[in-house]
């Protein structure tokens, strides 16, 4: 097979400088540590090469293989699944504390782990969690740089464009991709700029407003309200570094977003695209909440799934996050389901059951699990987007007075 589905590759070239500048953005000096499926090798060479190239002071590429992983997961002992050593787990911590930035590499067979007990990893995710305790807790609250971009892989690629025969489905799933990320014959890091104070100007917006609930409608059956959190804080788009450097942590973003109060929701919310959960589909459903909680719902296709996601934990019934995406979105007007939550969530308007993002409400990143829950702030095992907008969405903003803002119309930001 020709390197990158014979896709050009000075465009893939351009997409490396992307995520190492503008993604992580890479600063004279920086130690720069990546995580690299083996079989992305050519694209993991370029973004040594563009990260060097832009000063990285060492570049250090940590390859992983998921039929490796999978042999390790069937075959190692419960002792083995939980045992991290000392080495793996500073790899990381070491690093992190001395401000690298990291790049993660995504795309692999979406069914590289069918069949493992789940059990089995979850073992081995909690083991690898406490050991890199350091390194999580440093890369979740930003004070480090860090990014995931994706690459194409056969298996997600015939998955993605199943009427096509291998080649052309990774040809097309690159294409996809590069289109996704602004890259498009013009300057890509102008447009990432640009993009990203659109973002913030509408995170800014909504921030101003305050909105104490939010109503959603359109033509297929929603019309729903849902109460935001007091002190609900939009996000979207780049993130400043605790070592003092702008990045983008998902490549694509289209999304802002912020915290629901999980005790405010009533109404029904209509699904817009089908839900890929655990290796299945949910196809045309609609959940109906009262209360804040999903009380009664219903699906054409994968209603069993629904079910067990939605009876996952008492927090799984509730929302944990609400975002916003124009459905005229680069992804969004491609039309398709990508299997990964990384684009399919910046296709469309969606909320997510289960458990929210802290740092979306004012001082969240501080509180108690106790504070947190007293402000409505909803917390589950699970996480979980859905997406719910279509080309007629409306959304009305409603201030605590009772007055009512249309902001978002036929699926467009109107304010
Ligand atoms: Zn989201
Ligand atoms: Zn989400």
């Amino acid at each position: 097979m020709e390197k990158f589905a014979g896709v050009n590759e000075e465009k893939i070239r351009e997409y490396a400088r992307l995520v190492v500048c503008t993604g992580v953005n890479v600063q004279p000096g920086q130690e720069i540590v990546i995580q690299c499926p083996a079989e992305h090798y050519a694209f993991g060479r370029l973004l040594v090469e563009e990260a060097y190239r832009a000063g990285a002071g060492e570049v250090i590429v940590h390859w992983s293989d998921s039929l490796c992983s999978r042999q390790f997961y069937q075959n190692a002992s419960k002792e083995r699944l939980a045992f991290v050593p000392e080495w793996l787990a500073e790899s990381r911590n070491y690093y992190s504390r001395r401000g690298a930035g990291y790049i993660s590499v995504a795309g692999s067979d979406p069914e590289a782990f069918k069949g493992i007990e789940p059990r089995r990893m979850q073992v081995r995710n909690a083991a690898m969690d406490r050991a890199m305790k350091e390194h999580y807790k440093l890369m979740m609250a930003s004070e480090i740089p860090w990014t995931v971009a994706a690459v194409p892989q056969r298996e997600w690629a015939a998955k993605v464009f199943p009427g096509l025969e291998e080649d052309k489905a990774m040809s097309r799933l690159w294409e996809s991709i590069l289109k996704a990320v602004r890259i498009d014959g013009g300057d890509a890091v102008k447009a990432w700029e640009e993009h990203d104070r659109f973002l913030k100007e509408k995170c800014r917006m909504l921030n101003e407003y305050g909105f104490a609930r939010l109503h959603y409608q359109n033509q297929i059956g929603t019309d729903f309200v849902v109460g935001l959190t007091k002190g609900h804080i939009w996000e979207g788009g780049s993130e400043l570094a605790g070592t003092g450097t702008v990045f983008e942590a998902n490549m694509p973003t289209e999304e802002i977003f912020t915290m629901p109060d999980n005790r405010i929701a009533d109404g029904t919310l209509v699904s817009a695209m089908p839900l890929s959960y655990n290796g299945n589909l949910i196809r045309d459903f609609r959940l109906t909440f009262r209360d804040g909680q999903v009380v009664d719902y219903e699906a054409e296709e994968g209603g069993e799934v629904l079910k067990s996601l939605l009876e996952t934990d008492e927090g799984s019934r509730r929302l944990g996050e609400v975002a916003i995406v124009p459905h005229g979105s680069p992804i969004s007007r491609m039309n398709t389901l990508f299997y990964n939550t990384l684009f399919d969530e910046n296709a469309s308007c969606h909320f997510a059951l289960g458990n929210c993002y802290p740092t979306t409400v004012k001082d969240g990143g501080a509180m108690s699990d106790e504070e947190l829950a007293a402000v409505g702030g909803n917390s589950s095992a699970t996480h979980v987007d859905f997406m719910v907008g279509t080309e007629d969405l409306c959304i009305t903003g409603i201030l605590e007075s009772g007055e009512e803002i249309l902001f978002f119309e036929n699926g467009a930001w109107v304010k």
